[in-house]
Order: structure tokens, then C-alpha cells, then sequence
């Protein structure tokens, strides 16, 4: 029975890349259904007119931002410099929120492991790791993307600007393939003969933070970063495309590493998002889960078990039938003592 679920589960992925492949733009054949639908219903006509002057906007917002910078800076300042700063922006950007939480004992409550708080050294150090390996090892990768990408079609022009509807399908195929990717490259980085010369460094993190998704060793960030460049280079041909996608990406990543999971998370309500629930656990014990985005790979692989195991515990020794989604949101430790303190109370 098991083996089936596995089994359906590694088709539906291999269908939504072949989709991907084929360039099937799953928006337009829903959007020309729902026009056609909407002939007949006033509700459906209402919200595909919504839905075409959103994406006329958005698109026009686009254009004209995008002609702006094409303007005012040289194509390889806009692949090289200006993607670094826009990715510095949009990574310390991201943690800002987490960051806050840090500051307020309201928000203790959804830290996942309550006891550890980083301290100011640590945060520092991470920081200035951090600037340097995105100087030195990230902003050479972005110059040298723009030497290889025009041998993939990749262009920055005007006239080439995608439709934001094409980002609806793009975006999720990313997050798959960068998911595959991370799963593998990952657990190859925990072998045990490779482990010491470059994944420690990650590692110096028992009980993470934000930015320290990003703390890793130069071969890494060089390895892990292919894995987020691929989904662009096969089924994306415009440089917005990469922007739109790192800002997803980075936020993601941020996330994983935040230390909290707080239930009204808008990430909760996508199906099998491991978030930081699942990345932490990796981080806390140095065993599975591998992956980065979402929980199927490791369930597929069978590198959960530990993590399932804890999970279950937390939740009375129950594990739901709608694993690897239903561990979102889970409560931590300290949480659920104080939950079962106050049940008590109030026999
Ligand atoms: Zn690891
Ligand atoms: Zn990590």
C-alpha cells in the first residue's frame, strides 16, 4: 500500500515536470476554460475580467520598471551588480521579520527550540561570513550567468519580457526542481567521508536563524547555487523571471532557517512545504530530512523516519494519514508541556 502512495507520488511530480517540459501554460488553458465558463456565469465572467486587469497591471508595472533600468545601467551591471544588491535587499530584507520576533516574548511561544538563542558574537560572525562569501563566491556566479546565459536563450530585453501569468507555473516547477536537486546534493554533502571538508560549516548552527541560510562553506554556495540557477535556465528566458524567482527562493530559505513556526504562516497552507519545522529538526540532530522546499522527497527516500518519529510523539503518538502536509504548524517542546500543564489545571 505504502509502496503505491510512493509510487503515485513520483508520477505526479514526473507529470508536473514533463508539463513543465512540454511549456503547457497551465494559466492560459485555465483562464480561456474559465472565459468559456464565463459565458455562462456571471460569477466567472466577474473574476476572469478580475483576473486579466490584475495580470494587465502587473505586467504593465513590469514594463515599465524594467524599461527604467534598461535605461540607466549596461546589460552586465544589470546580470552582475544590480542582481547582487538586489539579492542582498531581498535576503537581509527577509529576515527583518524573524529578526523582530526575536525581540518579543510573545512570539517564544512558535520558536521551535525555545531554549537556544543565538548570541550577538554569533550573529555577527554569521554576518561578515556572509558579506564575504557574497562578494567573493555569489557576485563572481551572477557575472559569470552572464556570460553563459545567452548560450540558453537568456535575454534582458524589453520586447522579450515575460507575463507575470507565466510566473504561476514557473515559479512552483522551480521550487521542484531546486528541491531534487538540494535533496541529493545534500545528502551527498553527509556522507560521511565528504561531511568534515564542507557541510560542517552549515552545521556550526545547532539552532538557526534567518541568515543562516546562506553560512556555508564557498564549495557549497557554489554547488547549491547551481540547483537555483537550473529551473531558470531551462524554462525561463528573461532575467525578470530570475528576479522574481530569487525573491521566492530567498524568502523560503530564510524561513527554513528562521527557528520558528508560527501557525499563521501563509506557507502553512501549501501542500507538503516542510518550512522551518522540518529544515530545523535537520539542523538540531544532523540526520534527515535532507530537503530544502517540500517534504516528499525525504518521505519518498525513507530519510524521515526520525523526524516523523518526533513529530508523532508531539502529537500523542498519533501520525495523521495526510503525512508528509500535516506537519505544518506542529507544536514545539515547550509548547505542548504547557498545553498539557493547563489541560491539567482545568480537571
Ligand atoms: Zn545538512
Ligand atoms: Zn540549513
Amino acid at each position: 500500500m505504502r509502496q503505491r502512495v510512493k509510487t503515485t507520488f513520483a508520477l505526479v511530480v514526473a507529470i508536473a515536470l514533463a508539463l513543465g517540459v512540454a511549456r503547457v501554460d497551465a494559466f492560459e488553458t485555465l483562464t480561456s476554460r474559465l472565459a468559456a465558463m464565463g459565458s455562462k456565469s456571471d460569477f466567472m465572467s466577474t473574476f476572469t475580467d478580475l483576473a486579466l486587469s490584475v495580470e494587465r497591471r502587473v505586467d504593465g508595472a513590469i514594463e515599465k520598471v524594467w524599461s527604467e533600468i534598461l535605461e540607466r545601467f549596461h546589460p552586465f551591471v544589470i546580470a552582475g551588480p544590480l542582481t547582487f544588491a538586489y539579492h542582498e535587499l531581498v535576503y537581509f530584507g527577509a529576515w527583518m521579520p524573524w529578526l523582530a520576533m526575536d525581540r518579543f516574548e510573545y512570539f517564544q511561544k512558535w520558536k521551535i527550540q525555545r531554549e537556544k538563542r543565538p548570541s550577538a558574537e554569533m550573529v555577527m560572525k554569521c554576518v561578515v561570513k556572509l558579506l564575504k562569501s557574497h562578494v567573493f563566491v555569489q557576485l563572481p556566479m551572477q557575472m559569470m550567468f552572464y556570460f553563459v546565459a545567452p548560450y540558453f536563450g537568456f535575454s534582458l530585453a524589453l520586447e522579450a519580457l515575460p507575463k507575470s501569468r507565466d510566473f504561476l507555473w514557473q515559479i512552483p516547477v522551480f521550487f521542484v526542481i531546486e528541491d531534487f536537486y538540494f535533496y541529493w546534493i545534500h545528502r551527498f554533502l553527509h556522507h560521511k567521508r565528504v561531511y568534515k571538508y564542507v557541510h560542517k560549516v552549515h552545521h556550526e548552527h545547532k539552532y538557526p536563524f534567518g541568515i543562516a541560510a546562506e553560512y556555508a562553506h564557498p564549495v557549497e554556495t557554489f554547488f547549491l547555487g547551481i540547483g537555483t540557477l537550473l529551473g531558470p535556465l531551462f524554462f525561463a528566458k528573461h532575467m525578470v523571471t530570475l528576479w522574481v524567482w530569487l525573491f521566492f527562493r530567498l524568502l523560503e530559505t530564510v524561513e527554513d532557517h528562521s527557528g520558528y513556526d508560527v501557525p499563521w504562516n501563509p506557507t502553512n497552507l501549501i501542500p507538503f512545504w516542510g518550512g522551518a519545522v522540518h529544515h530545523d529538526f535537520h539542523h538540531k540532530t544532523f540526520e534527515g530530512p535532507y530537503s530544502s522546499v517540500f517534504t516528499w522527497c525525504d518521505w519518498m527516500f525513507g530519510t524521515d523516519k526520525e523526524f516523523r518519529a518526533h513529530q508523532a510523539k508531539l502529537r500523542g503518538g498519533k501520525e495523521s494519514w495526510a503525512y508528509p502536509a500535516v506537519f505544518r504548524g506542529a507544536p514545539n517542546d515547550q509548547a505542548l508541556a504547557e498545553t498539557r500543564a493547563t489541560t491539567k489545571k482545568l480537571d
